[in-house]
C-alpha cells in the first residue's frame, strides 16, 4: 500500500479527484488516500490556503494528487500552487502531451513533452509599483536552478528513450537571464552525446509548435514560457481536459492535471476527467505500479476511442461520472 495525500482541490475538482478515487479503487489500485483540503475552503475557514497539515502529509507521504486550486486575479493571495511548488521544492514540472485516437484535435500522433522550470523566472513574484503609474517585475535566472532543470530534462530524455531535447529560451533579447539558461544547457548538453540537442527561441518555437509539432520531443524551457507553451501542446493534442502534469523535486512528487479549477462548472458533473486520471495515471508510473496504470491507461484510452461516453469538450453528451463509470466497465 502506498500512502498518498489527496487534495479534491476547488471549483471542479472534488469531482474530477473523485473519479480517480473510483477507478482506482475498481482498478485495486493499492492506495490509500490520506485527504487534505486547501485552497478557497481553508481560506474561509482559517485564513489559510495552504494549511500546514497539508505540507506535513505530503512530506510525509512524499507523493501526492492534486485537483486544481482557484487563484483570485490580480488582487487576493498569491497563487497557492506557486507556494506549494516552493515550500515542497518542486523545481520540475513535468507536461507530456500525447495524442489519443478519437480525441477531437488537428494533428494525430502528437508526442511532446514540456518540461518547465518551476521556482523561478518572473515567477518569483518579486514585483512592486514604481510610483502610482509603473510596476516592476523582477526575472530570475540562476545557474543551479537552470543546471537542475536542464538535467532533469536529458535524463527524462535517456530513461524515456527520447531522441532530442529543445531548450527554449529568449536569449537573444534577455542576454542574461535567458543567455545564462542557455548557457548551462549547452554545457549540459554535451554530458549526453546520445540525446540530440537544439535550442529556439521562444516566439518561433511557438509557430514552429503549430506548424511542424512533429519536429520536436523533449522541450525545456524557464518557468513563463513553459506555461505558454505547455497550453500550446495541450492544444495541439485536444485541449485541457486531456493535459496531465507532475510536480517533480529530489524526493517529493505532486501530480496535477495542467488545466485550473474551471470554476463555472463546479457542481455541474460536466468536466472532462481524463487530465486528472492521466495525472494519476503518471503517478501511478511514478510508485512502480506499473500493470495498473496501464490497465486504467487502456481503459481510458478505449472509452476515448469509442468517443460515445465522452464529456462535452471531447464532442460527447456523457457528465463526468457517466465517462468515469464507463471507464470502470472497460477494466472488468
Ligand atoms: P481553467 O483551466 O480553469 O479553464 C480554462 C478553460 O478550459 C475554461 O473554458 C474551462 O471551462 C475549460 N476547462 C478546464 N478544465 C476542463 C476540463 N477538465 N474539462 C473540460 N473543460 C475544461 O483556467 P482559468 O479559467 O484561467 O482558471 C480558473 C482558475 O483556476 C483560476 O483561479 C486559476 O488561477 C486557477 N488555475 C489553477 C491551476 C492549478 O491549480 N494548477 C492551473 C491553472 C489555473
Amino acid at each position: 500500500m502506498h500512502n498518498v495525500t489527496l487534495i479534491p482541490g476547488d471549483g471542479t475538482g472534488p469531482e474530477l479527484t473523485s473519479s480517480v478515487v473510483k477507478i482506482f479503487e475498481a482498478a485495486g489500485a493499492p492506495i490509500n488516500w490520506e485527504i487534505r483540503e486547501a485552497g478557497l475552503k481553508t481560506f474561509e475557514e482559517s485564513g489559510s490556503v495552504l494549511p500546514e497539515d497539508v505540507l506535513t502529509s505530503i512530506r510525509r507521504n512524499k507523493v501526492a494528487l492534486k485537483g486544481p486550486l482557484t487563484t483570485p486575479i490580480g488582487e487576493g493571495f498569491r497563487s497557492v500552487n506557486v507556494a506549494l511548488r516552493k515550500k515542497l521544492d518542486l523545481f520540475a514540472n513535468l507536461r507530456p502531451a500525447r495524442s489519443y485516437p478519437g480525441v477531437p484535435s488537428r494533428y494525430e500522433n502528437i508526442d511532446l513533452v514540456v518540461v518547465r522550470e518551476n521556482m523561478e523566472d518572473l515567477y518569483a513574484g518579486i514585483e512592486h509599483m514604481v510610483g502610482e503609474d509603473a510596476a516592476e517585475s523582477i526575472k530570475i535566472i540562476t545557474r543551479k536552478g537552470s543546471t537542475r532543470i536542464v538535467r532533469f530534462a536529458f535524463d527524462y530524455a535517456r530513461a524515456h528513450k527520447r531522441r532530442k531535447v529543445t531548450v527554449v529560451h529568449k536569449a537573444n533579447i534577455m542576454k542574461c537571464t535567458d543567455g545564462l539558461f542557455l548557457d548551462v544547457a549547452r554545457e549540459i548538453a554535451g554530458e549526453y552525446p546520445d540525446i540530440e540537442f537544439e535550442d529556439r527561441i521562444v516566439d518561433n518555437m511557438s509557430m514552429q509548435l503549430v506548424k511542424k509539432p512533429e519536429l520536436y520531443d523533449v522541450m525545456v524551457m524557464p518557468n513563463l514560457y513553459g506555461d505558454i507553451l505547455s497550453d500550446i501542446c495541450a492544444g495541439l493534442v485536444g485541449g485541457l481536459g486531456v493535459a496531465p502534469g507532475a510536480n517533480l523535486g529530489t524526493d517529493i512528487a505532486v501530480f496535477e492535471p495542467v488545466h485550473g479549477s474551471a470554476p463555472k462548472y463546479a457542481g455541474l458533473d460536466k468536466v472532462n476527467p481524463t487530465a486528472t486520471i492521466l495525472s494519476a495515471v503518471m503517478m501511478l508510473f511514478h510508485l512502480g505500479e506499473e500493470e495498473t496504470a496501464q490497465k486504467i491507461q487502456a481503459a481510458l484510452a478505449a472509452v476515448l476511442a469509442e468517443g460515445k461516453d465522452v464529456t462535452y469538450d471531447l464532442g460527447g453528451t456523457a457528465a463526468t461520472s457517466e465517462m468515469t463509470a464507463a471507464i470502470i466497465k472497460k477494466m472488468k
